[in-house]
């Protein structure tokens, strides 16, 4: 559910954008929506203790979601107006956490632990990571296809 809103999109259309692209099985977090602003990412799962979601709205449509060079995802994304970003930043911070729920979620985004006690090397851990954002990019785009 929407926990706070700072901005002036509707809080209730948003509400029901989650409540459509959250995976079965993951768990309904408290959603907190800010403006874009600077170099702040577009969208975050919080894991942890505080478990949530942000999510920062830019003010002009329409907008290319760039991801740059960040591996995983699978391209750019062309959002035509505020709805369908919505629908593309949630279903993927929603995945994120679903994978987390579901066990999927590695040991090493765990803050408490040292990443020299995981016995990992750095190219298994970004192999890792990057399984999960084309995961969780591969579902937003099918919600996006499906929804938006
Ligand atoms: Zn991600």
């Amino acid at each position: 559910m929407i926990a706070s809103n700072s901005t002036t999109y509707d809080t209730a259309a948003i509400d029901g954008i989650a409540m459509l692209v959250k995976p079965r099985g993951a768990p309904e977090l408290p959603i907190h929506v800010k403006w874009l602003s600077g170099r702040s990412p577009y969208g975050r799962y919080v894991y942890g203790k505080h478990r949530s979601i942000l999510l920062w709205m830019p003010r002009h449509f329409p907008r290319v979601v760039d991801h740059g060079d960040t591996p995983g995802y699978i391209g750019d994304v062309v959002c035509q107006d505020w709805r369908q970003f919505v629908i593309y930043i949630l279903a993927h911070e929603h995945r994120h956490a679903w994978q987390d729920q579901s066990g999927r979620w590695p040991e090493q985004f765990d803050p408490t632990i040292e990443i020299e006690a995981l016995n990992r090397n750095p190219e298994e851990w970004e192999a890792q990571d990057a399984e999960l954002e084309h995961d969780a990019d591969k579902f937003a785009l099918a919600m996006l296809a499906r929804y938006g």
